[in-house]
């Protein structure tokens, strides 16, 4: 008889322990999903856009980046990350300027601090959220962040130009009067000199 009884006892706590789980099972099954079917939604995954995935440098509609080759993004990283070939360039005015030949980054050596961003005087380099960066070479991590062909220096507008020629003329200008004034000075004080004698 006690056999009977620890059958039944046995039978309703499986059953009572069935029940728990499909509880369970039910309630998941109501939640909304946080998980995400991958690679089956790869065009629109849910990546926050603060996610770090890759350093790039930002161009605008027309082409043009904001980068100045200060070198000051490649100093900063603590990991040798970044290397910079740059190159001295004749401007208009008459005078050098450096100017981006490449911009070379290692994925793979990236540890996504982002000191190289917050460095950056002209906020040209911001991490973007690309996150699917796998590749099978080590190679392949070394991106050149300048993909497009740098651009030549740009030519001056007519106004830029007659602007910059007045003002050089004005400087010449007054550089002629500071030095006839301190001739005249001198003059003076000499001529002043000669009378005591
Ligand atoms: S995020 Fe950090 S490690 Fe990566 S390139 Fe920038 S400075 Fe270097
Ligand atoms: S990305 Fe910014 S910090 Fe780096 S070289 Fe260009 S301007 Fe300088």
């Amino acid at each position: 008889m006690g056999s009977v009884k620890d059958y039944f006892s046995t039978l309703g706590r499986g059953i009572y322990s069935l029940i728990q789980g499909m509880e369970v099972t039910g309630k998941e099954f109501l939640t909304p999903k946080i998980t995400e079917k991958y690679p089956e939604n790869r065009e629109n995954p849910p990546v926050a856009p603060r996610f770090r995935a890759i350093l790039q440098l930002e161009y605008d509609a027309e082409g043009n980046h904001k980068c100045i080759a200060c070198g000051s993004c490649e100093r900063a990283c603590p990991n040798g990350t970044i290397h910079l070939t740059t190159e001295m360039v004749d401007t208009w005015k008459g005078t050098k300027k450096k100017r981006l030949v490449d911009y070379n980054y290692d994925l793979g050596s990236c540890t996504f601090c982002q000191l190289c961003v917050t460095s950056c005087p002209t906020a040209a380099i911001d991490f973007n959220n690309d996150f699917e960066q796998a590749v099978f070479t080590r190679g392949k991590l070394v991106k050149k962040l300048n993909y497009l062909p740098e651009k030549p220096e740009p030519e001056p507008t007519a106004e830029e130009r007659a602007k910059f020629e007045a003002e050089k003329q004005a400087k010449i200008e007054a550089a002629k009067k500071a030095a006839a004034a301190k001739a005249a000075a001198a003059k003076a004080a000499e001529g002043k000199a000669t009378e005591k004698e």
